[in-house]
């Protein structure tokens, strides 16, 4: 079975065509600057890469785009769009609809409709997404997975919010997290890499330019940093995290700013960037960090910190917790935010190795010591192969 993963970004899709047989990836690339000057997809397959550029001025025209390049003789890997057996979309918001992946339908897109007000910036391009696909491969089936759905597990004392009731019913306005088919399938992995040990409370730390951390009990997530919107919870690149909510009237007041200024200033110019007003990439901030500029490692100080106090809190909340994983592009690659996080938890029953730790980059490994109550590990994340996965079992569960 063939299928193609796509994610849509407000001026980019992202995609990857499974062989599921395999599973294998024939081809994969992203459509860069839709919509704007000097459009181009950047395309992978058969070893080769690829760079084309010319004008995309939508979407839709993006993903007819790329289809072409697919069948293309020359940079193609298909012979024609009868391979497609379906497509996966990655959607951001699900609200409170959507518990797990599902089967694309006429009643399901006009769900996702009402769920726009949720995701103003993400839902609308995951949206033009599975339009273009249902003009351009009518035939063909989709299905949504929801960086919600795991979460929707959670019980109300960790979704609600201290305000009005009403703002709950009225609003649907409550804590959702997001990331959750990462922190789905580094559980998975987890769970097959340590069958047979004690892993019934884990906490997954999904740390790239956005980071979350999730509290998974017996495969359930029960608490996760992120909440109505992706800017709670964790210091991030460019997102402010955990902030006192009176700020953000006082900063308008202060700054004389309305409410869209105010949601560029903790969605774009807070986190790592925000305090370090060097970078929000985390190579660029250990190097200025490692060259003494003091504002990077405040940064640095406060991005693994608030992580720490999550991993605490977390722990507390779970009565203890058995598996600690670390993922994304700074989880998986940066040793020394690892360290720097996970030492001097032997209080929780963490005994971290330093040496194993050293050089863990994009593989699976187990970073605590042998012994220890607490397993510490390392697992790269891949969301477009759970999105894949969870495609096929829809579509052979309907056939
Ligand atoms: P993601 O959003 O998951 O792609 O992660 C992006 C973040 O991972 C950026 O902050 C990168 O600087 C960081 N990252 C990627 N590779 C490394 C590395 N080798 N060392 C430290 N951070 C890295």
């Amino acid at each position: 079975m063939k299928i193609i993963v796509i994610n849509c970004g407000s001026s980019s899709v992202k995609y990857q065509l499974f062989d599921m047989d395999g599973p294998a990836i024939l081809a994969k690339g992203v459509v860069e600057k839709i919509g704007l000057n000097g459009s181009f997809i950047k395309h992978e397959s058969n070893g080769s890469k690829n760079t084309f550029e010319g004008e995309i001025i939508d979407h839709q025209a993006g993903i007819e785009y790329m289809l072409g390049i697919l069948i293309s003789k020359e940079h193609g890997c298909i012979s024609s769009f009868d391979e497609i057996d379906a497509v996966g979309h990655r959607v951001v918001h699900g609200g409170e609809k959507f518990n797990s992946s599902v089967l694309i339908t006429d009643e399901v897109i006009a769900m996702l409709e009402e769920c726009i007000q949720l995701a103003p910036l993400h839902n609308p391009p995951n949206l033009s997404g599975i339009y273009a696909m249902s003009s351009l491969l009518p035939n063909v089936p989709q299905v949504g997975a929801f960086d919600t759905a795991f979460h929707q597990t959670m019980p109300d004392h960790a979704y609600m919010y201290a305000i009005p009731y009403s703002l709950y019913t009225k609003h649907a306005i409550r804590r959702y997290g997001f990331h959750g088919t990462s922190h789905r399938y580094v559980l998975r992995r987890a769970l097959e890499i340590l069958a047979g040990r004690n892993v019934g409370r884990i906490i997954t730390c999904h740390l790239g330019n956005g980071a979350s951390v999730a509290a998974i009990v017996d495969g359930k997530s029960v608490d996760t940093s992120m909440g109505l919107t992706p800017v709670e919870g964790l210091v991030m690149g460019t997102r402010c995290g955990d902030l006192d909510p009176g700020i953000i009237t006082y900063v308008m007041q202060c700054e004389d700013i309305g409410r869209g200024t105010v949601n560029t200033l903790i969605n774009k110019h807070s986190g790592l960037l925000g305090v370090s007003g060097v970078s929000s990439d985390m190579r660029e901030l250990e190097a200025a960090s490692a060259k003494g500029n003091e504002r990077a490692q405040l940064a640095l100080r406060m991005f693994r910190y608030r992580i720490r106090k999550y991993i605490g809190a977390y722990a507390a909340a779970m009565g203890g917790v058995d598996v600690v994983v670390f993922t994304g592009g700074i989880g998986e690659n940066s040793d020394s935010t690892r360290y720097e996080i996970a030492k001097d938890m032997e209080f929780l029953g963490l005994e971290f190795d330093k040496d194993k730790n050293a050089g863990v980059r994009g593989e699976e490994k187990i970073i605590s010591k042998d012994g220890s109550r607490v397993t510490a590990m390392v697992i790269p994340t891949d969301e477009e192969l759970v999105i894949a996965q969870d495609t096929e079992a829809i579509i052979r569960a309907e056939k």
